[in-house]
């Protein structure tokens, strides 16, 4: 399996490990859009949060129980979390992965 998260939930490749629970993990983006950008992952391989939804949904809501944990434990007074889906909407790494950003003043429309 040549995906990239899938090596780092293995831990075949290094990443800094904020989190962690039974279905998902948590570690920081290594290229931080803001003071806190974690990204969440399921364990188990599923190219995007739609495929996700349709085979594990309770993994869907543990990735946004363990974003909301990890927010708590940091005392971030908001947040933003994001699913791109799609090369269009920006996503790159085809192993589903919700962002979790906060620490900062965040602007909408996003870019
Ligand atoms: P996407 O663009 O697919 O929504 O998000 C992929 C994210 O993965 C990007 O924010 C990018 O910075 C992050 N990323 C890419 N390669 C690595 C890596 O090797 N380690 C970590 N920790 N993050 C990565
Ligand atoms: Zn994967």
């Amino acid at each position: 399996m040549s995906c990239l998260f899938c090596k780092i939930v293995s831990l075949e490749i290094p990443a800094e490990i904020v989190a962690e629970s039974e279905l998902s993990v948590a570690f920081n983006d290594i290229s931080p859009q803001a003071p806190t950008h974690v990204l969440i992952v399921p364990k188990k391989h599923f190219p995007n949060v739609a495929e996700l939804a349709n085979n594990n949904p309770a993994t869907v809501a543990d990735l946004f129980l363990l974003a909301e944990e990890i927010a708590k434990s940091r005392g971030l007074v908001g947040y933003r979390t994001v699913f791109n889906t799609g090369a269009e909407a920006g996503q790159s790494v085809f192993h589903a992965h919700l962002h979790l950003l906060g620490g900062r003043s965040l602007h909408w429309p996003p870019g």
